[in-house]
């Protein structure tokens, strides 16, 4: 009764995503995808994926770093029809979890800022399929929001060259 109840709110969060897509992509100083772990943007996470793990860094309403302290995160995501939650370490000072298995799915984020709060949530549609414009996966594509934002068709390649910059360590 308990894990079909918990399925179920776990199916509904990551149903609601479905329709928005991946516009509107922000990305941090690391290159990472910013989620928003506040309701007043004061406090953002910025994810990003190394060797099979996600990092998640939490940011104050400048982009800088805050190190974990009390703060905590649980993650819900994969597949629709049965969700995982993988276990959520904090390392380095920021949130550490495995990749799921797949190349599309969503993840869920529930935030807080210490045990007293109230989690806040935000969604990721994690898409590892390779943006042809700007070649960043499309987790980490700004195309179409720049495009929208903009409406011109100059493309800015600075994501990809620090995405490429990256990866020479
Ligand atoms: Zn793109």
């Amino acid at each position: 009764m308990k894990t079909s109840l918990l399925t179920l709110a776990a199916a509904l969060l990551l149903g609601i995503t479905r329709t928005l897509g991946h516009g509107g992509v922000e990305l941090g100083p690391n290159g990472g995808r910013i989620v928003e772990f506040s309701k007043n943007e004061t406090m953002h996470g910025e994810v990003t994926l190394t060797n099979g793990q996600f990092h998640v860094s939490i940011l104050d309403k400048d982009m800088k770093p805050v190190a974990v302290t009390e703060q905590s995160l649980v993650v819900t995501g994969g597949d629709r029809a049965k969700p995982e939650k993988p276990k959520v370490e904090v390392q380095g000072g920021r949130f550490v979890f495995s990749a799921l298995k797949g190349d599309d799915y969503l993840l869920v984020l529930q935030f807080r800022e210490n045990p007293a709060s109230k989690a806040i949530t935000a969604r990721i549609e994690f898409d590892a399929a390779i943006c042809s414009a700007c070649k960043n996966p499309e987790w980490l594509c700004k195309c179409s929001s720049e495009k929208e934002g903009k409406k011109s068709d100059t493309h800015d390649h600075k994501d990809a060259e620090k995405h490429d910059h990256e990866k020479k360590k």
